[in-house]
């Protein structure tokens, strides 16, 4: 999709203020990007009007397309949308504090308790108690004991047939005369959101109290992140969210699903099955994944700096592959121009030091250098790409386009032929004086 995007992207590349028809071409796109991360559609609507309205207008900084201007926009509003908490977990509250842990079956619940109740033992130092009131499940109370040992947290002794809110009451009376600071409390799941989870869920709830309610969930959730999100939060109120699984492959278009329906915060994520694997929720790693271009954005957030470092990286790729256009030689120009002339240039680009002779008999100064950008610049887009095309009355038209003469260009043509081969003869050379180019 990066690909496909940014090369619709590239088409737009006039400078000056975002118009609505630059915002709207660039919003199909992200849509269309939103849709395929899993974001909910509704979801989609709301963020991409949005959008509009703080895009359109927007001053695009020099050397990034429109659409690249959009694309940055777009991800700092994921950013914002997304949020990120200063303090995870609340534990504003007299102790001891219930934590709830919710979800369905298989999201992850009984291994982030262990993990939170690590997280607020090693970190915070709290005297954490942890309780499994999974009835449902023969081997869910163990498992919890299992990964409670693991961490080094204990767990409240398995009493068998009691309810989930039996269960509660007695770890709330173990934690307080244990003197717990934290009690965590892990429910049972079922494989769908169903009427007789919710009504257990919410019935522990009432009986225990909780100060924080998290919804546990799995990144790679799809389309049914917003029903079990709007669920979760209207039938028993939830606090957070934690996101699982964001160590897997899924596009997380499920975070903001969730936090747009529910408005409550992400607040950790889980970035594996080990039991240290959790993290602060980073907006910023989500929205790169949704979007799925990271490179596009942080080419945006470069943007400010002299040298686009992407375009280089893009055009060294091409230089590599023995293509060299014309515009290609205009970006090389524009740079000398911006470097402060050929100087600057040979320490960016180590291969071009070969082309030092080439370019000194071109006689190249910044005068001359910026006359050649005006021939290029008068050139069609697809004679910059095929200079055989230029034959005398296609010169004859870029000469008096760019108020110079056919000789120049002709000069020009020569320059660049040279340059050409000389790229492809170092382009062919496995790790030849060119290979540093991708990193300049
Ligand atoms: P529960 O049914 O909601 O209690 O889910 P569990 O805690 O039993 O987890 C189900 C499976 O998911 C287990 O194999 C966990 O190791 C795994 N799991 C939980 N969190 C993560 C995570 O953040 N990343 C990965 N890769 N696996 C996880
Ligand atoms: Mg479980």
């Amino acid at each position: 999709l990066s690909d496909k995007l940014s090369g619709i992207l590239d088409r737009l590349t006039r400078r000056g203020a975002l118009t609505a028809g630059d915002v709207d071409a660039a919003a199909r796109e992200v849509r269309r990007a939103l849709l395929e991360a899993d974001v909910a559609l509704d979801v989609v609507r709301g963020f991409i009007d949005k959008l509009k309205e703080r895009a359109v207008g927007v001053e695009v900084i020099k050397s990034v397309t429109p659409g690249q201007m959009v694309v940055k926009i777009v991800h700092d509003q994921l950013i914002e949308t997304l949020g990120a908490t200063a303090d995870p977990i609340d534990l504003n509250a007299p102790s001891p504090v219930p934590i709830l842990m919710v979800g369905l079956q298989g999201s992850g619940k009984t291994t982030t308790s262990a993990k939170i109740a690590r997280r607020l033992t090693d970190l915070h130092k709290r005297k954490v108690l942890m309780a499994s009131l999974d009835t449902r499940r023969p081997a869910a109370m163990e498992q919890l004991a299992v990964l409670g040992q693991q961490v080094g947290v204990e767990t409240l002794p398995i009493v068998p047939g009691q309810t989930p809110v039996q269960i509660a009451r007695r770890a709330l009376d173990a934690g307080r005369l244990g003197g717990y600071d934290v009690v965590v409390l892990d429910t049972a799941g079922r494989t769908t959101l169903d009427e007789a989870m919710m009504a257990e869920v919410a019935e522990v709830k009432q009986a225990a109290q909780p100060h924080e309610v998290l919804l546990v969930a799995d990144a790679l959730t799809g389309q049914d992140a917003v029903n079990l999100a709007r669920s979760f939060n209207e039938r028993v109120g939830l606090t957070g969210i934690v996101l699982t699984r964001v160590d897997g492959d899924g596009r997380g278009g499920a975070a903001l699903s969730m936090r747009a329906v529910t408005g409550k915060p992400i607040k950790l994520m889980g970035v594996g099955e080990k039991l240290d694997a959790l993290e602060e929720f980073h907006p910023a790693r989500i929205a790169d994944r949704i979007l799925g271009m990271g490179d596009i954005v942080s080419l945006v957030e470069k943007a400010a700096a002299t040298i686009d470092a992407e375009k280089a990286r893009r055009t060294a790729e091409r230089l590599r592959k023995g293509q060299f256009n014309l515009d290609d030689l205009r970006e090389q120009l524009e740079q000398m121009l911006k470097m402060g002339g050929l100087g600057g240039m040979m320490s960016m680009l180590p291969g071009i030091a070969r082309m030092k002779n080439q370019i000194a008999a071109a006689n190249v100064d910044d005068r001359i250098i910026k006359r050649q950008i005006a021939i290029i610049h008068s050139m069609t887009p697809k004679e910059r790409r095929t200079p055989d095309l230029l034959k005398a009355s296609r010169k004859k038209r870029i000469a008096a386009g760019s108020g110079t003469k056919v000789e120049e260009i002709n000069r020009l043509l020569k320059m660049h032929r040279q340059m050409a081969d000389m790229m492809k003869q170092m382009g062919s050379g496995k790790r030849g004086p060119m290979a540093g180019l991708a990193n300049a």
